[in-house]
């Protein structure tokens, strides 16, 4: 992976992603150019509450990068995963009530300088006999690559019709009719006598 000292010389924003994230990698890349994209278009800042929200459809290292640039957080409801396992992302712009989608290209190929050991990485990781060296440098050239490709190489971007996502659920708590511990209730299970349990403990019983 790479560190702090590499070759490329990097933008503070993307210094700031890969503190969070802990490291550079291409997926970290995906989600840093998607997030500079998106706020090109919608005019957008980071988000210090809901008027951003992101929808990601995986889970990965790009989601990272959408956090801290975009501030859509795992903490403030404005980050959606639906783990389709896709490198696609939909970021809302509440005050515009605008949204785009940027889902990446099926026909992504590298076109940087080292073309040759690329394609020689490339194969001995596809089959499976790249060692760690190896494996550092191909990352290193899929950064490098996709940091400097203009975006529409990589990602189809497409403006999808805003659908308002709900705000984060703000409700009161209730003890769980089993484990006694508070719950938001919107997020319990109503049993048959009408007493409420939370979810583990609904599964158990
Ligand atoms: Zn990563
Ligand atoms: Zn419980």
């Amino acid at each position: 992976m790479q560190t702090a000292a590499d070759k490329l010389p990097m933008p503070d924003d993307l210094k700031r992603c890969v503190e969070f994230h802990g490291h550079i990698c291409p997926g970290l890349v995906y989600g840093y150019r998607v997030a500079k994209e998106a706020m090109e278009l919608m005019d957008l800042r980071r988000a210090t509450d809901e008027e951003v929200v992101a929808i990601c459809e995986n889970d990965s290292c790009a989601v990272d990068a959408l956090q801290v640039m975009l501030g859509t957080v795992a903490g403030k409801g404005n980050l959606i995963i639906k783990d389709f396992g896709k490198n696609a992302y939909t970021v809302l712009n509440r005050s515009r009530r605008q949204a785009y989608r940027f889902s990446r290209k099926t026909n992504y190929e590298y076109k940087g300088k080292d073309k040759s050991t690329f394609d020689r990485l490339e194969a001995a990781f596809a089959a499976g006999q790249a060692s760690e060296d190896e494996r550092r440098e191909l990352r290193r050239l899929k950064v490098d690559d996709l940091l400097t490709r203009p975006f529409g190489d990589i990602f189809v971007t497409t403006e999808v019709p805003f659908e308002e996502p709900l705000y984060a659920q703000l409700d009161r708590s209730e003890p769980c009719a089993f484990c006694g511990e508070m719950t938001m209730a919107a997020k319990m299970v109503k049993l048959s006598n009408g007493r409420l349990a939370c979810i583990p403990c609904s599964q158990k019983s």
